[in-house]
Formats: C-alpha cells, structure tokens, sequence
C-alpha cells in the first residue's frame, strides 16, 4: 500500500457538467472518493489537496510553478508519489519545467489531466486518474519504480520534458517522438525499465525555487522580416530566447539576421536552437544554414523539446552562469530532456 498525494491544479479533469445546463463547474475533490467508487478499489491511501483558486492551465506562469513545487516538498515525506491534475493544454510546459526544479527526485511526480471532465458520461479522466495513481504508487519488493516527472495521458506514460500536446480533440492528445513510453497501460501494466530515470539514491533531493521568465520562444518563418526581429532581438529585459528553426536546425542566413543574433549573444543573451519539426534533432554545422548559427555561439537544444527547453531555460538563468558555462550545461541532459 503506497500513500499517494494528489494535487489538483485546474482543468478540466476537475470539472462537472451540471447536466441541465452543461455547464462546467469545479468538482469538489474532497469528494473525489465519493463520487467515484473505482478509486476504493485500488490499494493506496489517497490524499488530496488542491490549489485554493484552480487555474486554467493557459494562464500558468512561473508563479503557479513555484507553489506546486512548494506544495509537493511540503508534502514530500509524507507521501509515496504525487499526482498532479493539470489542464492539458499546457500541460507539458508545467511537468517540464517540475521536472528541472527537482534535482534527485526519487520518488513519481505523474501529471494527468483528460480532454473530457470527470463528470462527463464518455470520460476519459476516470482512466487517466486511476492509472496514474497505481503507477505512482507502484513499488516492486518495497521500493518505488518510477523516480521522475512522468505524464500520462491514454494509456502511456512517458517522461514529462519529452512531451508535446499535439492534438485538441483526440483522447490521444500527447506525443514524446524522441523518447519511448516509459511505461504502458493494458490489460497489465507494463514498464520500460531499461528507460526509467535512474537517480542517484545516495544524492540529496534539492528542490530549487526560483525561475527566471525574462525569455520568449521565436518562432521562425520563411518571410519574417527585419523591422519585427530588429524589436524583439532588442527587448531590454530579455536574457534567453529560444529559437524555434527549421529541420534540423536551420535558419536564414541573411546578413541583418545573423547581425542581430550576434549582437544578442554579445549582449549575454542566451539564444538557444530547437526545430519546429515535432520529431527529429538539431544538428548545428550539418547545412550551411546552421553553420553560422554554431559559429556565433548559439546553443543546440538537441532533440529537446520546445517545452522542455523553455523549462530548462526559465531554471538555468537564475544560475547566473557565464556563456560558456551556460552553454555546456545547457547541451548536458540533466533530467533526461535530450539524448
Ligand atoms: N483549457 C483546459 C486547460 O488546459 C483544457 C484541459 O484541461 O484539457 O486548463
């Protein structure tokens, strides 16, 4: 028996349909056991918390992360594995971004949400919220499986900095092309050991609290033109960018594109390269359109993520690293974000 914490943070996971009116209204998670039977079932000890105002998951920011992750240390010796209830939209931003507060973690942070509410006849929420209780209460002779953020949503459960919402509308609304299932649900629950985290036990957990928004992600597209990236390269305050490129790391080679990247590096700007493709790596110097970007100093993001990079970027900047220190880490897996 494994006691389980879940936190409730929005979406629509919590929610009821009145079903006269259709409207959505949050569910009591005080009564979560009451209303759904199944969860009697399993043989963990659940607990529940939510956040005291639930939170569409749109409007998260660095401020929402910090209290989940105060609430989850808080809680930490209490318990055998959290489970977080999270919109889906953002979903992936929010467990990447856990995930590098968390260094050492040894015990399951599993994040779920549904795209249908727990009320709601065809839901797929029931299954999303039993599965990642077990699987973050799963232990095997006494000890925990899984020592990382996963998320998991339609019957896999992956790691969380290597997920993607990549669809609206189907209950199979994630992705992580980079990385396998860590984990997979049927009729038994089947998991990838070989892929699993394997944390140091010996380390000591160090929960690190601060994040540094002063970032924006650039998307690039054929056409985006000077007078637009003279003012965002510009931005006063910004100290990292994520650049969102093509392939496998190409960009324009425009001389004012190049001379605007490097006058934001000489700045101290961070610019860090990710590709739009969903799958797939950067690979700095393999075409000439990417050579250059390598040549100025610009960081490869590897096989990361959008959302694990804007993660690992808010955590990295509170450092307060030099450039080249900056970029070493930054092109080191630390939780397993990248290969
Ligand atoms: N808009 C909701 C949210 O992300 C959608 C969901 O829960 O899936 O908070």
């Amino acid at each position: 028996m494994s006691r389980i914490l879940l936190v409730y943070t929005g979406g629509t996971i919590g929610m009821i349909k009145n079903p006269e009116t259709g409207a959505l209204t949050a569910f009591n998670f005080d009564e979560l056991l009451s209303n759904i039977p199944e969860l009697k079932l399993l043989e963990h000890d659940i607990s529940t918390v939510s956040f005291e105002e639930p939170v569409d998951s749109s409007d998260m920011d660095t401020s929402d992360y910090v209290k989940l992750v105060h609430l989850i240390e808080d809680h930490f010796e209490d318990y055998d594995g959290f489970v977080v209830l999270h919109g889906s939209d953002t979903m992936s931003y929010t467990a990447s971004v856990i995930s590098f507060m968390f260094e050492n973690l040894k015990k399951p942070v599993i994040f779920t949400g549904s795209q249908l509410p727990i009320g709601d006849l065809r839901t797929d929420a029931k299954e999303n919220l039993i599965t990642s209780i077990q699987l973050a209460g799963l232990k095997e002779n006494g000890k925990t499986v899984i020592k990382e953020v996963g998320l998991y949503f339609e019957y896999k459960l992956y790691r969380a900095n290597r997920t993607t919402k990549v669809n609206a509308e189907h209950f199979e609304a994630f992705e992580s092309s980079n990385f396998p299932a860590i984990a997979e649900s049927g009729v038994n629950l089947k998991v990838n050991y070989e892929k699993l985290m394997k944390p140091n036990l010996r380390k000591k957990m160090i929960v690190h609290k601060s994040l540094n928004d002063n970032i924006f992600v650039l998307k690039l597209f054929p056409g985006i033109n000077y007078k637009t990236l003279e003012h965002i390269f510009n931005t006063p305050h910004v100290e990292g960018i994520i650049l969102e490129t093509f392939g496998s790391g190409n960009a324009k080679t425009d001389p004012w594109f190049l001379k605007l990247l490097k006058q934001a590096i000489d700045r101290g700007v961070h610019v860090v390269n990710v590709t739009q493709c969903v799958g797939g790596a950067v690979l700095m110097g393999k075409y000439a359109t990417s050579e250059r970007l390598k040549k100025l100093g610009v960081i490869s993001g590897g096989d990361m993520t959008t959302e694990a990079a804007v993660g690992k970027m808010m955590y990295l900047l509170t450092k307060k690293l030099g450039p080249k220190v900056f970029k070493t880490i930054f092109e080191t897996s630390l939780r397993g974000e990248m290969n």
